[in-house]
């Protein structure tokens, strides 16, 4: 993925993904994105940060009361986490791979050094949407997608970037934006 960026730990490659709204989650994206990241923005600017921080826990939970990511998996199909040492370590031990084996046939590293997955959707995706390793998934996906976490407003381009495709980080900027 060409990054846009990747403080969420996904990494971005720039697709336009309105484009390849499904009707599943299509009815949770009726905003354009120029508009909603204009609005996100102005938003920022006046809102304390502490009273979002407060409001993101509920709004998170609304959001994944509507969204189920075992329907979508748009995150785990599109983009790679980052695989840090400690994840690959801890993935190929469950494995039962040496951490070298497990890098050469599942990850490939990227123009940032980080490693990342070769192909896409992640070899750990089952058909059924469930993650193959969930217990022992990298860090940056068991965080993902950020809707209860500072990083969510901290970094307005990622959290965008990311509700372009993410229904519940849109669910949840519509959410703030409601109450702004
Ligand atoms: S985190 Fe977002 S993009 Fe990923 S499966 Fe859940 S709803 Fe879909
Ligand atoms: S490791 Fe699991 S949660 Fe992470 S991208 Fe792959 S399938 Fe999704």
């Amino acid at each position: 993925m060409a990054k846009v960026g990747k403080a969420c730990g996904r990494v971005i490659n720039g697709l336009h993904l309105y484009s390849i709204m499904d009707p599943l989650v299509e009815h949770l994206f009726e905003t354009p994105a120029p508009e909603i990241l204009k609005k996100f923005q102005n938003f920022l600017k006046r809102v304390d940060k502490r009273v979002i921080l407060k409001q993101l826990p509920d709004l998170h939970e609304a959001a994944f009361e509507k969204v189920n990511c075992l329907d979508c998996a748009r995150c785990c199909k599109n983009y790679s986490p980052r695989f840090k040492m400690p994840d690959i370590k801890r993935i190929s031990k469950v494995m039962g791979m040496k951490e070298t084996a497990f890098i050469d046939k599942y990850l490939s590293m990227d123009n940032e050094g980080d490693y990342v997955v070769k192909t896409r959707p992640c070899p750990f995706l089952a058909t059924n949407n469930e993650c193959s390793i969930y217990d022992h998934r990298p860090s940056d996906c068991e965080r993902f997608p950020y809707t209860d976490e500072d990083v969510f407003f901290k970094r307005p381009a990622i959290t965008l970037k990311n509700a372009e495709f993410c229904p519940a980080v849109h669910d949840v900027m519509m959410g703030l934006l409601s109450k702004g």
